[in-house]
């Protein structure tokens, strides 16, 4: 069985929306951290072809495909030898509401 084949289509939360994306069981495990919600917070960029709709709470709707991905790489030491790699955001394509941002460290 290749990665591939375990793709399951789920419900991400933001503090501005919702995405829903295919995702593998592993990365699935490590957003929802125990929990039943599965936040996007959670989970490093997603490649766009991995999403299929996302909801904006300021537009009130639904849209097919991607919100946009605005990302930027610091590589900046925040102490203790952790360093913050990516910061970005999941925005809307027709208002640019934050749908959602996340943070990628190097551990
Ligand atoms: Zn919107």
């Amino acid at each position: 069985m290749g990665q591939n084949e375990d793709l399951e289509e789920k419900k991400l939360l933001g503090s501005g929306g919702y995405v829903l994306a295919k995702l593998t069981e592993q990365e699935e495990l490590r957003a929802s951290l125990g929990v039943p919600q599965i936040f996007l917070a959670n989970i490093d960029r997603l490649s766009e072809d991995r999403f299929t709709r996302y909801f904006c709470k300021k537009c009130s709707r639904e849209y097919n495909g991607c919100p946009n991905i605005a990302y930027e790489n610091p590589n900046e030491e925040i102490g203790n030898g952790i360093i913050l790699i990516e910061k970005g955001e999941y925005q809307c394509k027709i208002c640019n509401n934050i749908i959602a941002i996340y943070r990628k460290f190097n551990r």
